[in-house]
């Protein structure tokens, strides 16, 4: 018997249902995790993902796509084959995709995060035979704190900028981090002042009935008193740029999961680095690979030798596999 899913030059390929999941190169069929641009690319003829990810796609790829959507947990049929989306809590419509050819159940995870968010969905471990885990923070070192603690350690640094004369600006990726600083920091009732980038994110995620809070795109107009009472929301290539220099005096806070390593935060000129991350930390990766119950696990991008190694160590039958994915988002900020 064939494997239900196999690994290609252009990504995963399921060889039943003549589909790829996550292509980096274009294909006829795409079934596509989320909307970052190294898992939903440009070129594809047709796209299957979860509901909540179509608008996203649009965003991100034209709204000229054909794209479906379908519902968590709804089963789609792809020429005989099986497949659903579960929640990955990685970010807005973020899914793990499963494929069932024969009985024999395969789970892609694209990228997950085990905390719930409020945004995101609540992860959920999907039992399978086969696991393809991401592996961004797959090292012992990344343990995260729950976000309570690091949504309380922004506001009093925000706060604490206050009593300075500062204004803070907090640098997130404009596409799941953003949303999720804003949604989770909403009750400080501070204005969101907003970089172009996730104005447009958050545009079209309000238009497609998300709750979030309201924001203001910065502009060369925006009056200086707007600054004050104020948190502005920047995606992280705006550090050191001229365009954040109409903020001074600041201080700038970085929001990632690489702001665990010391020394990170400073090396990025940032008065603060807050290590919040929408991937899972070692013992979210470790912990679903548990919960899935598989009998093999395929390791992709991010510490995927590392991780494979110690699965492998403790009994469960591992490799690593290369991948075109890990450039964008949380790979170098
Ligand atoms: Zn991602
Ligand atoms: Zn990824």
């Amino acid at each position: 018997m064939q494997p239900v899913l196999t690994f290609t030059d252009s990504g995963i390929y399921c060889p039943a249902g003549d589909f790829y999941i996550d292509p980096w190169k274009p294909v006829e069929r795409a079934v596509i995790t989320h909307a970052h641009a190294d898992h939903a690319r440009l070129g594809n003829q047709k796209y299957l993902c979860s509901k909540d990810s179509v608008p996203l796609l649009q965003l991100r790829l034209g709204q000229d796509i054909a794209v479906q959507g379908a519902g968590w947990g709804e089963t789609v049929q792809i020429n005989g084959v099986t497949i659903s989306f579960h929640p990955a809590g990685h970010m807005i419509g973020s899914a793990q995709v499963k494929v069932t050819v024969g009985g024999q159940s395969w789970v892609a995870s694209g990228d997950y995060k085990t905390e719930n968010d409020g945004l995101s969905g609540e992860f959920e471990p999907v039992r399978c035979h086969v696991f393809i885990t991401e592996s961004t923070f797959g090292l012992p070192i990344y343990h995260w704190r729950p976000q309570a603690a690091l949504f309380g350690d922004m506001e009093n640094w925000v706060k604490e900028n206050e009593a300075a004369g500062k204004n803070s600006i907090l640098l997130g990726y404009s596409l799941g981090k953003a949303q999720r600083l804003m949604y989770n920091l909403q009750h400080t009732g501070k204005r969101f002042l907003v970089h172009g980038a996730i104005y447009n994110a958050h545009e079209t995620l309000l238009k497609a009935g998300w709750n979030l809070p309201p924001v203001e795109l910065i502009t060369q107009e925006t009056p200086k008193e707007h600054f004050k009472n104020s948190i502005v929301i920047a995606p992280p290539s705006t550090a050191d740029s001229t365009w954040m220099r109409r903020f001074a005096p600041y201080s700038l806070g970085v929001c990632s999961g690489w702001m665990q390593v010391r020394g990170n935060a400073r090396r990025l000129n940032a008065d603060a680095g807050f290590a919040i991350s929408d991937h899972a930390d070692w013992k979210g990766l470790l912990g679903t690979v548990k919960e899935t119950g598989a009998e093999k696990v395929f390791v992709t991008h991010g510490f995927s030798s590392v991780l494979a190694r110690y699965l492998q160590e403790n009994g469960i039958p591992a490799e690593e596999i290369k991948t075109a994915y890990g450039t964008e988002e949380e790979t170098t900020v």
